[in-house]
């Protein structure tokens, strides 16, 4: 059965929605959820192809829209006020804040402990992203449920920066699910989230270009920040001899950490979180901590624990800790001394927790 919505926007600088798909009649539902769930019916890749119509069975869309044009902005305009920046995950904000200063207001729209791979933007987000002038995220499908909206507001005119743009692919891990998809999570190797500078810079200097020489100054200045902290985490790592370097977390979330700082890395799910760990899963995982007599596995901020906690359990072995993976913690939150509300603290945090219960 097909239907077709249209559905007009009241502002004047706005335009015609046009959201049309096929459903069984049972699974009809809110035309505005269908429409954020428009990453799961219209997948790009074979394996998630596969994974949306099992889950989702009978609906496929087709979605259609072309919207605001973004106001057009010249020096004058960002007189005497601030750039409004949306940006997805909290490394995002950290990073643009950090080089925009007080010239740029960041909106986040996904707070501390949330998972960036299910995330699914309300229609309130979608106003706040149609409402700012530049978008920061990670990419590499990171914000899986996000990327349909992301590409949508680029082709509407809106400036979209994907921050691992700036990072030569060949320094990308390529995930297991086939050629040309990348595993998204490069903030854990301090040295190669530091190449996403640039890509910010460039971002902020196209969207207010009166404040360039202050945006290159700071982020010269985050650039020495991030190799001091890449120094330091080299340091601390090294304290574990080299056989004592397994870590075993939720998620796949670790693996350029891993590289970089000389760690075994095996999570019980893959690199996104969007399908649940299955028994035979648990079962080698809990084997090889058996078999390589780990001391400590780890849960993360953003994942259920309980798969980890039933792996902990049969494995017979501790919980080493909370781990932040995807996101950073509350702003301010102090552990282990550590403001884990910033990237720095973040990175400082997880390492010291790992080295301590690794020991
Ligand atoms: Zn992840």
């Amino acid at each position: 059965m097909t239907y077709a919505i249209l559905v007009a926007n009241q502002s004047a600088t706005s335009c015609l929605k046009v959201v049309s798909f096929s459903a069984n009649a049972q699974h009809w539902g809110d035309p505005v959820s269908n429409f954020m769930n428009a990453k799961h019916y219209f997948p790009q890749n074979p394996l998630r192809a596969a994974v949306g119509r099992a889950f989702f069975p009978g609906l496929i869309l087709l979605f259609f829209a072309a919207c605001t044009e973004p106001a057009a902005q010249s020096d004058e305009d960002l007189e005497g006020r601030q750039i409004r920046v949306v940006t997805t995950a909290t490394m995002v904000k950290d990073m643009v804040e950090a080089i925009g200063g007080d010239r740029v207001a960041v909106d986040s729209l996904m707070g501390p402990g949330v998972d960036p791979h299910l995330f699914r933007p309300s229609v309130m987000d979608l106003r706040r992203v149609e409402r700012s002038e530049g978008i920061f995220y990670v990419g590499l499908r990171f914000e899986e449920l996000m990327e349909n909206v992301l590409e949508q507001r680029k082709r509407a005119g809106q400036k979209v920066f994907a921050l691992t743009d700036s990072i030569p692919r060949e320094k990308l891990l390529e995930s297991d699910d086939g050629a040309g998809i990348y595993d998204p999570h490069v903030w854990f190797d301090v040295d190669l989230w530091s190449h996403c500078v640039d890509a910010v810079l460039e971002g902020l200097i196209e969207l207010g270009p009166n404040y360039q020489a202050e945006f290159e100054e700071r982020a010269e200045a985050y650039r020495l920040q991030l190799a001091d902290l890449h120094e330091w985490a080299l340091e601390k790592a090294a304290e574990l001899p080299e056989d004592k370097r397994i870590l075993v977390t939720s998620h796949d979330a670790y693996n350029y950490f891993g590289e970089a700082y000389g760690f075994q890395v095996v999570g019980l799910m893959g690199i996104s979180t969007a399908s649940e760990a299955g028994l035979a899963d648990i079962t080698r995982l809990v084997d090889f901590i058996g078999e390589n007599d780990i001391n400590a596995i780890f849960v993360e901020s953003s994942v259920s624990p309980r798969a980890i906690e039933r792996v902990a359990r049969d494995a017979n072995v501790e919980i080493g800790g909370e781990l932040f993976s995807d996101a950073l913690g509350p702003p301010g939150e102090k552990r282990l001394d550590f403001d884990v509300g910033t990237y720095d603290g973040m990175i400082r945090y997880n390492l010291t927790t790992i080295v301590d219960a690794l020991r």
